[in-house]
């Protein structure tokens, strides 16, 4: 048996689009175009990729996108003030401030000054407690992604052992409140859990948040599983030349998809989701802020 592949880049282009729809509806219905202000302190190169990528895909969905490029030495009292200012801004349904941010700057600090509201990130604790308490919050991008992949194979998510494996705030923690909301039976696993072997194969869905290249192995998965890779990690790839590396997950991508039963490839699966539930947040947001939806 070969597991089918879920094409993260295809679902997030459906998304995408489904978005644009609405936003056109929106625009003629109620002359209203959301905006996200993406925040950038510094030149760090990979954050300015994933900057210029979100910019382009907010225009694409036909958003508004007000970048605002800050220098290194940014001191965490201009940066509050600027957040303030977009806190202000009606224009602005989506508030997202690149990480990480220079030393200098408290990142928790900058998080709890966003207004709930507009932070299309899920990362204000505010919209952490209200994913606990189950009620309508803006939740993190990446495990919304995720819970939109498994119900493209799975779409009755009740019921279903699923087990996480990792406990960040930004993935492993959100991921497991989303499906406990679907009304999934979950697992957080971590460094400290016992046999973590024995604990995946329980999984009739397992998603992989860890940060560890291939550490999920074909014989941790159980028959038939939904397997979401989260991890993104770069190791050398001698095949391909010296010095040349590649990306690969946390799950040992070819064991496991030998017994699973569906699976997401790094690249291709999680990542390309995430800009797409940012896109999705957004929408949302300025739904909610302006009392259009529940
Ligand atoms: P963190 O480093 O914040 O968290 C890793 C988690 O994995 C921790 O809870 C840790 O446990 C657990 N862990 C570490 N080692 C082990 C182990 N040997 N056995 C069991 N659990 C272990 O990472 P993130 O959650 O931020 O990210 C996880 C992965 O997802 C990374 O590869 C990251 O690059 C990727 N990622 C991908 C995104 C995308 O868009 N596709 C977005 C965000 C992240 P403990 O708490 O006990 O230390």
């Amino acid at each position: 048996m070969s597991a089918r592949v879920i094409d993260g880049k295809a679902i997030a282009e459906a998304l995408r689009a489904k978005i644009a729809a609405r936003v056109a509806d929106l625009k003629g219905r109620r002359n209203l175009t959301p905006g996200l202000a993406v925040v950038l302190v510094g030149d760090d190169p990979a954050s300015r990729v994933y900057v210029a990528n979100k910019a382009r895909q907010t225009i694409e969905a036909g958003m508004r996108s007000f970048e605002h490029k800050l220098p290194a030495a940014t001191t965490e009292k201009e940066l509050l003030a600027l957040i303030e200012r977009l806190n202000a801004d009606r224009e602005v349904d989506g508030i997202l401030v690149q990480l990480p941010l220079p030393r200098q700057i408290d990142p928790n600090r900058i998080i709890e000054a966003i207004d709930p509201a507009k932070d299309v990130d899920g990362l204000h604790p505010m919209n952490a407690g209200l994913l606990l308490a189950g009620a309508p919050a803006l939740a993190p991008c990446t495990p919304l992604g995720c819970v939109e992949l498994v119900r493209s194979v799975r779409p009755d998510i009740a019921g279903a052992e699923v087990v996480v494996v990792g406990r960040s705030i930004l993935v492993g923690k959100p991921v497991a409140q989303l499906l406990l909301a679907e009304n999934a039976t979950v697992t957080v696993a971590h460094s400290r859990t016992r046999d973590l072997p024995g604990v995946c194969r329980r999984a009739d869905i397992l998603v992989a948040a860890v940060g560890k290249p291939e550490m999920i192995r074909g014989d941790w998965v159980k028959s038939g599983a939904v397997v979401i890779d989260v991890g993104i990690n770069r190791v050398p790839n001698p095949s391909a030349g010296e010095g040349r590396t590649k990306l690969v997950g946390d799950v040992a991508y070819a064991e496991a998809a030998k017994v699973a039963g569906a699976i997401t490839p790094v690249p291709g699966g999680v990542g390309p989701m995430t800009i797409a539930c940012l896109l999705s947040n957004t929408l949302d947001a300025a739904l909610r802020r302006r009392g259009l939806v529940g």
